[in-house]
């Protein structure tokens, strides 16, 4: 029997590191504060905003969103951002992604302080991860998925990590920060030659590539533990929506054969949130003279 690595039982140990330190802060007069800036209405990215804010709100964090329109010209949201730089209430700066084709993301992203980049975007923060220097903040769902291994005790020191994906928001974080702990990591995409030989040696699998059910029995290692980033939907008619969620690894199929395995949904997505809360506590922590 495998262990299910329960992303809200995690989550919930980091909102009670979060309410403790929001307490302190709120000692020094200081309320956490969070921009997110969304771009167009896109469905999915109104929902991921939504539950963003409503999180905030749970914790008494200040949020404030602000849903702009497609039509905007890069160089006025790169002006809204800098004004949410300069205000001292707002702790933390989140760019809903993707933008519009016509803005450049990189411009946008870089534009964002790097002491209030809570999403760890901007390119000195990517830059710091990389050379293992000290970013002052890391993407949310990689940061949530070592999170999530240190709650269970799980140790990659030497160990083979296999990450399926390199983007800039999941795999390639992902990979930066399992080298810092010491894992053998190895970095798998589209081009990968022989993908199944890479992965049936690997301990730990790190599936981030946006394929449902993708990874099956045959691909993963007898005891190999799982951490499923995968959020897909598929049909469903029996769902009122017509669809469903699942991960990219095919659970009901490897779960008899690992170890440890994140379900999807609950695994790792309550992980991201929570680390996106912790980040812009963090952030206003920081003001505290
Ligand atoms: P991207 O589409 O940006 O990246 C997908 C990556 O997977 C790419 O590097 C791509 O390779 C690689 N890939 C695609 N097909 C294959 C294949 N057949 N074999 C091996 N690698 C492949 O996706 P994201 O990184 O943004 O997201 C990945 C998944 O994680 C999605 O399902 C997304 O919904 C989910 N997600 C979940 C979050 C959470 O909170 N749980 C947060 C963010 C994302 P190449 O570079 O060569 O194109």
């Amino acid at each position: 029997m495998s262990t299910k690595l329960c992303g809200k039982t995690s989550a919930e140990h980091i909102y009670e590191i979060i309410k403790v330190k929001i307490e302190r802060i709120l000692k020094h007069n200081i309320v956490p504060g969070l921009t997110v800036i969304q771009v167009g209405d896109k469905k999915d990215s109104t929902t991921y905003v939504n539950m963003k804010a409503k999180m905030c709100e749970k914790y008494k964090i200040n949020s404030n969103v602000l849903r702009l329109p497609e039509t905007i010209k890069e160089s006025e949201l790169i002006e809204i951002v800098n004004s949410h730089n300069n205000d001292k209430s707002v702790h933390g700066i989140l760019i809903q992604l993707p933008l519009p084709k016509h803005i450049c993301e990189d411009n946008v992203l870089n534009s964002v302080d790097i002491s209030k980049d809570v999403d760890g975007f901007n390119i000195e923060n990517v830059g710091k991860l990389s050379i293992n220097a000290k970013p002052k903040f890391v993407p949310c769902t990689p940061d949530g998925c070592m999170e999530m291994l240190k709650y269970y005790n799980i140790n990659v020191a030497g160990k083979h990590a296999v990450v399926i994906g390199r983007s800039r928001i999941v795999g390639l974080p992902l990979a930066h920060l399992l080298l810092r702990e010491n894992a053998t990591v190895s970095i798998c995409h589209s081009k990968t030659e022989n993908l199944k030989s890479i992965t049936k040696s690997a301990d730990l699998i790190f599936a981030a590539c946006g394929k449902a059910n993708f990874i099956d029995k045959t691909m993963v290692k007898e005891g190999a533990i799982i951490i499923d980033i995968g959020i897909n939907p598929v049909e469903d008619e029996t769902k009122k929506s017509g669809y469903r969620l699942v991960g990219d690894v095919n659970y009901d199929d490897v779960k008899e054969k690992v170890q440890a395995i994140t379900p999807v949904p609950g695994g790792v997505g309550p992980m991201t949130i929570a680390m996106l809360l912790k980040h812009t506590v963090d952030a206003a922590e920081m003001q505290i003279p």
